[in-house]
């Protein structure tokens, strides 16, 4: 099942195990328990700490990953393989004993919950949101004798996934009710399970230098350059990494020929975290008030004060506003192709808007789906040539363009998708299992309501320093009105406002 570099990697690892561990194996006759099985006999012949049990476990094929005399209740429900392999081996080392490589506050949160939780994840081995959920809740059962969770491969349990209705990945269900879908860190679930932080913690902190609000390329930027001057920085984010977070691979990141969104997210908070700065992560902004100093309320109610304050809250996917949207999201209403498209693998789909990110969606989804329809709105596609002569070439995909879309149609989940040719005004309707919406972003700025100057798509104006018409108040990335929105820009942007405010503080 493994190469000989994987083999060569993993060898390394398994010395790092502390402890013995028993793999208790439920495997049938069929293919993926054939070769679920091959890959835990594999791993037993690498290292002697690894042994293997056959039993019956909830789900077959399925495997868990036990303390010797000691159930964790982690269990992998197919093939831990693709992004999942990762995922694996952390539980190998933390049942084994070895320390997670997580805050001890983080730690104590987990061990300290009471009741009892039963995880269940439905991943796809493609997506790299999956991960960061599936390492999050097998931390959590290995730490908490009451909590267990089950990574299930939904291209394994394709009955299971169809019967559940779940048709977005992650998707994860706790004691059998809907918990959370998309990805989440640790800290995310803990504080949706009650215990994260509260206001009481940001009570007395002292007033910043510079407060930066977002923590993606552009605040992660802003706050290295704030700290690097030696004067008080703060960050809060509600989600460390931004949109970088959902991208597969960047290979426009100059210097680096190509890394994926998560790593690059995980690299930015470990630089940022080099430097001496208070690091607010899950908590959002919800409104700025200049006063002698610049107030920033957190929609946990705590007031933060800075002399200075830089805006990098980023953009998100926007929405079509069309009926069904908001109704079937995650039931065959999706955002990101390379998560979900594996789970409509055979089926026909739509995707929704032809600039860059859709022909690339549309480009990915029909190297997987039966067929995909895409529809632009405008009489030509706005993605690159390049693009559009790599989609006219494949067999499976049809181009409506100058259409409106009108709706989203379903019952449980999406059956079709009704559009508008704008020319002629006549309706027209498709049968299919999924609509992928790529239509752009918005600026996530509605929170500052009239504080600052935005423009009338709600970006923030800014001048050549990243100064707003507030004094003081800066901004940086795809939440202001700069003519291009990429990562670099923005962390160039963030180092801008950063020198900005700096000059700022200087001079006042
Ligand atoms: C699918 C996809 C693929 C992409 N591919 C590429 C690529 O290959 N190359 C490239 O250069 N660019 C790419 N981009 C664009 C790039 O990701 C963005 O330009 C960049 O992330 C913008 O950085 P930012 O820091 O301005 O904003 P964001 O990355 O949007 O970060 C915003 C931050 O603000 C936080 N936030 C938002 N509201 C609040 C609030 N009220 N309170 C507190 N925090 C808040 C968010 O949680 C987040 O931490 C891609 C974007 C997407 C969506």
């Amino acid at each position: 099942m493994l190469d000989a570099d994987i083999k060569a990697q993993l060898a390394q690892y398994l010395e790092l195990m502390e402890g013995d561990v028993l793999l208790k194996v439920s495997a049938g006759e069929d293919k993926v328990s054939r070769e679920m099985t091959s890959l835990v006999d594999e791993l037993a012949t690498m290292s002697s700490r690894i042994k293997v049990e056959m039993v019956d476990l909830e789900r077959t094929p399925s495997f868990s990953v036990n303390r010797i005399g000691e159930d964790t209740g982690v269990v992998f429900a197919g093939i831990p393989l693709g992004h999942e392999f990762t995922s694996f081996v952390l539980a190998l080392l933390q049942v084994s004993g070895r320390a997670p490589k997580v805050d001890e506050k983080v730690i104590a949160q987990a061990k300290n919950l009471e009741g009892t939780y039963r995880f269940e994840s439905y991943i796809s081995l493609s997506c790299q949101n999956c991960p960061e959920v599936v390492q999050a809740l097998n931390l959590m059962s290995v730490l908490n004798p009451n909590i267990t969770h089950t990574m299930i491969d939904g291209a394994a349990f394709k009955d299971e996934v169809e019967s559940k209705n779940i048709m977005a990945v992650p998707t994860v269900l706790l004691n059998g009710e809907s918990f959370s879908s998309g990805r989440m860190t640790v800290e995310e679930i803990l504080a949706k399970l009650g215990s994260g932080p509260d206001a009481s913690e940001f009570a007395d902190k002292d007033p910043y230098d510079v407060l930066v609000i977002g923590g993606g390329p552009a605040g992660a930027s802003a706050a290295i350059y704030a700290a690097r001057k030696g004067i008080r920085t703060g960050i809060v984010a509600d989600r460390f990494g931004g949109q970088i977070l959902d991208t597969a691979s960047i290979e426009n990141f100059i210097s680096v020929k190509h890394t994926e969104g998560p790593k690059l997210a995980s690299s930015l908070e470990e630089h940022v975290k080099e430097y001496n700065v208070d690091v607010m992560n899950l908590q959002r902004a919800k409104r700025l008030e200049k006063k002698d100093l610049v107030e920033i309320e957190l929609e946990n109610g705590a007031v933060l004060k800075s002399k200075t304050v830089i805006l990098s809250t980023g953009a998100r996917w926007r929405n079509v506003g069309v009926p069904g949207e908001a109704e079937f999201k995650n039931k065959g209403v999706a955002y990101c192709p390379h998560c979900d498209g594996p789970l409509f693998a055979g089926k026909d789909v739509a995707v929704i808007g032809g600039g860059n990110s859709g022909i690339e969606a549309a480009i990915d989804l029909a190297g997987i789906v039966n067929h995909v329809t895409v529809l632009e709105f405008m009489p030509e596609l706005k993605a690159d040539s390049v693009l559009q002569e790599r989609l006219y070439s494949l067999s499976n995909v049809t181009v409506h363009k100058n259409v409106q879309t009108k709706e989203i149609t379903g019952t449980d989940n999406v059956n079709g998708i009704t559009y508008i040719e704008r020319e002629t005004g006549e309706e027209k309707h498709v049968e299919l299992a999924g609509v992928f919406v790529q239509i752009g972003l918005v600026p996530s700025t509605e929170w500052l309501g009239d504080a600052v100057e935005r423009t009338k798509f709600g970006e923030i104006v800014v001048d050549k320093r990243g100064a707003t018409n507030v004094p003081g108040v800066f901004a940086a990335g795809d939440c202001t009105d700069s003519a291009y929105k990429q990562i670099i820009i923005s962390m160039g942007s963030g180092a801008t406002a950063a020198l900005g405010a700096f000059d700022y503080l200087v001079r006042n």
